[in-house]
């Protein structure tokens, strides 16, 4: 389904109309890849819009940029300022925010730095990523045949668009043969990540999420999964998993921006546990979910307002 459009698009430091942003055909990134993005999600709150954790979002953006020797021009505040400013001026209330930084239009070879340095951010309507009955009774995924990169390959703690090649693989591979998400293994065949997502298994009651080095992304719902389970006493570890432990695990989930936090009924055809949503993974889901919207406290200062003067950001 195509984007929603809205209004405007910010592009280093101005608001322009979302049909005037457009890239030339020779630039860097779409031949080489060359970009790092970020996908961050503004909530619907009972105190008006707020984005989740918007300054990590960004640190990451600039992290992902530093390893490539793409460093912006923008810093962390001006960037966190321009995502409030851009929700406010297409009067969003819930959507979806995605600030990229790239290889403009310069020089052809490989090696980058003749290129300019851009940083456009969008917003549109967004709705739950792997489907809303998904969220309650859990989902079908494959191991795919593919593998993420390996450490010294593609670097996994840059979120740049040249790994989501890869994450094009793996999600073909399992939408085509009738899943709804792939799970990718590392280099050393231990399980890594969705193609898009972090995962958790929950095992003998303790919640394992793989360590970075296993080829996943620093996810940052991974890491508010990470403050949940400790802050509601569920024995929480990082450590490799083996694939196998998918199959015997009481709980399978996935966790990220787009996915929340959505549960895993079955791998490869074997069910999890009951093949429903577990115990475990429900109570984390409800403490993100009321965390979001602003049921609970933001007691980690997860939310920043946008107060935006709409009717619904009123109510
Ligand atoms: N892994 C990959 C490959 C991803 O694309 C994402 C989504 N950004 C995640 C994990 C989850 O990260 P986050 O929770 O920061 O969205």
């Amino acid at each position: 389904m195509p984007v929603a459009k809205t209004e405007q698009i910010w592009h280093n430091g101005k608001f322009i109309h979302w049909d005037d942003a457009k890239i030339h055909v020779l630039a860097h990134v779409i031949h080489y890849g060359s970009a790092v993005f970020e996908g961050i999600r503004c909530y619907e709150s009972a105190q008006g819009p707020a984005i989740f954790r918007l300054r990590d979002h960004m640190q990451r953006l600039l992290h992902s940029g530093h390893i490539y020797r793409m460093d912006s021009r923008f810093s962390l505040d001006e960037l966190c300022n321009a995502a409030v400013e851009l929700v406010r001026v297409n009067k969003m209330t819930a959507c979806y925010i995605r600030p990229i930084t790239l290889r403009g239009y310069g020089e052809v070879g490989v090696d980058p730095r003749g290129c300019p340095i851009d940083t456009y951010m969008a917003c549109w309507e967004w709705g739950k990523y792997l489907g809303d009955e998904g969220l309650g009774k859990g989902i079908d995924v494959c191991v795919s045949s593919w593998h993420r990169p390996a450490p010294n390959t593609l670097p996994q703690m840059s979120k740049a668009s040249a790994n989501y090649m890869n994450s094009q693989l793996i999600r073909m591979e399992a939408k085509t043969n009738g899943f709804e998400e792939g799970i990718g293994l590392d280099h050393n065949g231990h399980v890594a990540e969705g193609s898009g997502e972090n995962i958790f298994v929950v095992h003998k009651g303790t919640v394992i999420t793989p360590p970075l080095s296993d080829a996943g992304l620093s996810g940052i719902t991974r890491d508010s999964v990470l403050s949940i389970c400790r802050d509601l006493d569920i024995p929480v570890m990082e450590q490799a998993i083996p694939r196998e432990m998918l199959y015997i695990a009481e709980e399978v989930f996935f966790s990220g921006t787009a996915a929340e936090i959505t549960p895993i009924r079955s791998v490869d055809r074997i069910n999890v546990g009951d093949g429903a949503r577990g115990p475990v993974t429900k109570r984390i889901q409800e403490e993100f979910f009321s965390i979001t919207s602003g049921r609970k406290a933001d007691r980690h200062n997860w939310l920043t307002a946008v107060n935006v003067p709409t009717t619904t950001a009123a109510r």
